[in-house]
């Protein structure tokens, strides 16, 4: 039976907090472990109009502004991680948006004590991975290649 599951590729994005407390190789060594392939990667610097997009859907909330300078105080790594069924699988190991409600075992439960500061951001949804994909990478930034070990990764009817 084939499942409903797909590759997917989705946007995750290790914010200033991630950077500034030393924690990129912790949280990206957690998505290769687990198995999901990194595509893409590249340090940057988020501007105010380009965080007008991303974070479009907060626009009315009075801590807008203030989000969007947590994620301009210093640079960021982008990434695009490819994996069956990965927007969820990278929501599931990032946890709740609450640092402090985050299970232990997560990335926001292990490392963070805060709502605004919570290291990751991970795309919501594919429709949302897509766009967000499109706003941060150029189709040359994201890369095609075999896992070597993808055959110990997935059952073939799980792709
Ligand atoms: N945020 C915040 N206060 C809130 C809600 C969100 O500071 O009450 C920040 C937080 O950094 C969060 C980001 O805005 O990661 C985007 O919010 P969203 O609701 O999309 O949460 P996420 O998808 O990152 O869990
Ligand atoms: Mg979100």
């Amino acid at each position: 039976m084939k499942f409903a599951f797909m590759i997917e590729r989705t946007l995750v994005i290790l914010k200033p907090s991630a950077l500034q407390r030393g924690l990129v190789g912790e949280v990206t060594h957690r998505f290769e472990r687990k198995g999901l392939r990194l595509a893409g990667m590249k340090m940057m610097q988020l501007t105010d109009h380009l965080l007008d997009e991303h974070y479009a859907h907060l626009i009315n909330k009075p801590f807008f502004q203030r989000v969007k300078d947590s994620m301009m105080a210093a640079p960021v790594i982008a990434c695009c991680i490819e994996g069956v069924d990965a927007v969820q699988t990278v929501r599931t190991l990032a946890g709740p948006t609450n640092g402090r409600l985050a299970a232990p075992g997560t990335i926001r439960g292990d490392y963070s004590m805060s709502v605004q500061e919570n290291i990751i951001h991970t795309s919501d949804s594919p429709e949302n991975a897509a766009v967000e994909l499109t706003r941060f990478f150029k189709p040359e930034e994201m890369f095609a290649y075999k896992q070597v070990a993808f055959d110990y990764l997935y059952a073939t009817d799980e792709y």
